[in-house]
């Protein structure tokens, strides 16, 4: 699969629930697994691979053997704010602080229609936050400090210019 970057549409929308009689359900996740860890990435969501689907993996390192896949999530972030760095494969070369509660429930499907609820804290917490985010089409950059934003503005400049074939 291919990486979708900023300013790339279906990045700015938000995605539709994910149908679980697709028969090609399984393999699409497998793929996206391969891609997250093709990219060295711990995160990839349906968007960031060119399909609006509410749907996105997620893993500790950037192993896909050790990633899990999050179809039709609902979250609730808790807990104290807590500050920390991002980067996001659709944007490549940015990263930036960003402030999200600290910890997170999550319920979800698995790619056999198991349903799912847990909570997570730490690194899985930002990531399942940051791919959620995805889902409904808001990036990171929307999140950082007004700082940040203008530092990053000239990246996401070249960014437009590469998506126009600049
Ligand atoms: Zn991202």
């Amino acid at each position: 699969m291919r990486i979708v970057y900023y300013p790339d549409p279906v990045l700015q929308r938000r995605a539709d629930a994910v149908d679980l009689a697709w028969d090609g359900l399984a393999d699409f996740c497998a793929s996206m697994l391969e891609t997250m860890e093709a990219a060295q990435g711990v995160g990839l969501a349906g968007p960031q691979v060119g399909r609006a689907l509410r749907l996105f993996v997620a893993a500790e390192s950037a192993e896909a053997k050790d990633g899990d896949v999050f179809i039709n999530p609902k979250i609730e972030p808790f807990g104290p704010i807590v500050t920390t760095e991002e980067g996001c494969l659709s944007l490549p070369g940015i990263r930036a602080e960003i402030a999200r509660p600290e910890f997170v429930r999550a319920w979800w499907i698995d790619p056999g229609g198991g349903e799912h609820e847990a909570e997570f804290d730490g690194l899985l917490s930002r990531i399942v936050q940051h791919e959620y985010d995805h889902l409904d089409g808001v990036l990171f950059f929307e999140r950082m400090l007004e700082t940040d934003r203008l530092r990053i503005r000239p990246d996401l400049e070249g960014l437009a210019d590469q998506y126009r074939g600049g």
